[in-house]
C-alpha cells in the first residue's frame, strides 16, 4: 500500500468577513483513508472551513494542501473537484424524475469528460461501477425506481453514491443525518464507516450520538480554530469543550 501521510493539510488558515474572523489560525490534518468528524457550536466556522477546502472561499492567509503535491490555493473550484474532492451538502439534490440507476449514471458525466462519458454510456462501461455503488449505498433493489419515491435517508445515500461514481479521494459530508430516522442513522453510520479507508471522509455533524457511533477522531471547532481533538470520550471530557457547549 503506497498510501501514507496526510491527504489534506490546512496550516494557519484565516479568513475574515467584514473584519470578523470566521476562521482564525486553523490547523487541520486529515490522514489518507481517515474518517473524521468535525463538531462545534453554530458559527464555529465549520461551513467556512468546507468552503475553503473546496475553493469556494479563499482564505486571507495560510496554506491548504491536498496530498503533498497540490496547493489548493492556486486552484479554482472546478479543478479542485477534479482532483477528487466531493462535497455533499445537507439537503439531498437528486433528480427525482430519473431512476436511481440513471442518477448514478448522470453523476458520472458531472465532470469535464462528458463526451467520453456518453461514449462509455453507450458501451455500458459504467455498469460495473454503478452496480458496485448501488451495493455500497444499499439501493440495488430500487435501482429502476424513480428517485422521487425514495425516503429522505435513501435520497441522502443516493447522493453520496453520486459522489462515489467519480471515485473521490476525499468526501466532505455536511450534516448527513439531519431529518433521518434512528434506523437510517444507523445505516448511514455503517455506510460512512465502510467508505473510510478507500477514501477519506470528513463529516460535519451536530448529532452527538451519531458522532459517537462513527468517529474514531473528532475535531471541535470554536471561533474559527481547533479547540480540541481526540476521541469522542477525550473531547467530551475536555473542560474547554464543556464550557463552550454549556455556554451555548
Ligand atoms: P458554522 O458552519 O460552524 O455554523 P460558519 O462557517 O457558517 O459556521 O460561520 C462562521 C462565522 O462566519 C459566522 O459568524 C458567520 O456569520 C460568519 N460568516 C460566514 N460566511 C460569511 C459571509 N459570507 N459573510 C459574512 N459573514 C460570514
Amino acid at each position: 500500500d503506497v498510501r501514507h501521510g496526510p491527504i489534506l493539510y490546512l496550516e494557519d488558515v484565516s479568513v475574515s468577513f467584514d473584519g470578523f474572523k470566521a476562521i482564525n489560525n486553523l490547523n487541520l490534518t486529515i490522514d489518507d483513508g481517515e474518517l473524521r468528524c468535525i463538531i462545534g457550536p453554530n458559527g464555529a466556522g465549520k461551513t467556512t472551513m468546507m468552503d475553503i477546502i473546496t475553493g469556494k472561499t479563499r482564505p486571507d492567509t495560510g496554506s491548504v494542501w491536498f496530498g503533498s503535491r497540490h496547493n489548493l490555493l492556486t486552484m479554482n473550484e472546478p479543478d479542485i473537484a477534479t482532483l477528487g474532492i466531493g462535497r455533499k451538502f445537507q439537503k439531498p439534490t437528486v433528480f427525482e424524475a430519473l431512476t436511481v440507476f440513471e442518477n448514478l449514471e448522470l453523476a458520472m458525466a458531472a465532470d469535464k469528460r462528458v463526451l467520453q462519458t456518453l461514449t462509455a454510456r453507450l458501451s455500458g462501461e459504467h455498469r460495473d461501477r454503478i452496480d458496485e455503488v448501488l451495493k455500497l449505498i444499499g439501493l440495488s433493489q430500487l435501482r429502476n425506481r424513480e428517485a422521487g419515491i425514495l425516503s429522505h435517508g435513501q435520497k441522502q445515500w443516493l447522493e453520496i453514491g453520486m459522489l462515489l461514481m467519480q471515485k473521490p479521494r476525499l468526501l466532505l459530508v455536511d450534516e448527513p443525518v439531519a431529518g433521518m430516522t434512528e434506523q437510517e442513522m444507523e445505516r448511514t453510520a455503517e455506510l460512512l464507516t465502510s467508505l473510510a479507508g478507500e477514501q477519506s471522509v470528513v463529516v460535519v455533524e451536530h448529532d452527538m450520538g451519531f458522532v459517537r457511533s462513527i468517529a474514531k477522531k473528532v475535531t471541535v471547532l470554536h471561533q474559527g480554530s481547533v479547540l480540541a481533538e481526540g476521541t469522542m470520550d477525550q473531547v467530551s471530557n475536555d473542560r474547554k469543550v464543556i464550557e463552550v457547549y454549556l455556554g451555548e
